[in-house]
């Protein structure tokens, strides 16, 4: 996902960021399908791994799917601060998302961008409030929940997880929009984009 304000420093759960990757873009058909689940925990898992975390401070965002560097597995990585901007990071494989139901569900309706559509932002209401259960790259059962962007954020992934783009969930109009503001910022993204960008920890908002 694409970011805004980070503020407080948390220990981060993440490794070591290793190489930056291009981001791979809506259309291909990795990002719109069912990723496969993730069932070995080995160094092939950690090379993955620490790339996405690269490729996601490289690119400025809070969040990364595997798919988004073209890799068909079930995983996650974010660095995304919550609605009191506390920093929140982790990794994520075979993720299970449960938002809240009936009195307990309030929609947020801030702006939403993805990576893989860089350099565009529009409204995408979802709940303020999301959690999310799987294993680490080691195997290890984790759990992450939060407000916030967070919220938005470990939304936005899981969705990358099973082949859903947040394109897919506004309307037609709000669609063309995007597509708009994407089209005029697309001379900032090279194909390649982001390598050659450093992969430092950022103060930023996209997924
Ligand atoms: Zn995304």
């Amino acid at each position: 996902m694409a970011p805004g304000r980070l503020a407080c420093a948390v220990v981060s759960e993440l490794p070591a960021p290793g190489t930056v990757r291009p981001v791979t873009r809506w259309g291909e058909p990795v990002m719109h399908r069912t990723l496969q689940p993730v069932t070995a925990f080995d160094d092939e898992l950690a090379t993955l791994v620490a790339d996405m975390v690269a490729t996601m401070y490289a690119a400025e965002g809070v969040g990364l799917a595997a798919s988004q560097i073209g890799v068909d597995r079930a995983l996650f990585v974010f660095d995304c601060p919550d609605d009191d901007h506390v920093r929140h990071s982790g990794v994520v494989c075979n993720p299970r998302l449960t938002l809240p139901s009936g009195d307990d569900r309030n929609l947020d309706d801030a702006d939403e961008g993805c990576l893989s559509f860089p350099g565009a932002f529009v409204p995408c209401p979802r709940p303020d409030w999301a959690r999310v259960d799987g294993v680490d790259q080691a195997g290890a059962p984790v759990s992450h929940e939060g407000t916030g962007l967070l919220a938005r954020c470990l939304q936005h992934e899981t969705d990358h997880v099973y082949g859903t783009v947040f394109g897919d969930r506004i309307s037609t109009k709000a669609r063309r929009r995007l597509a708009e503001a994407q089209e005029a910022s697309a001379h900032e993204f090279p194909p390649d984009w982001p390598v050659g960008i450093s992969a430092e920890p950022h103060e930023g908002d996209s997924v």
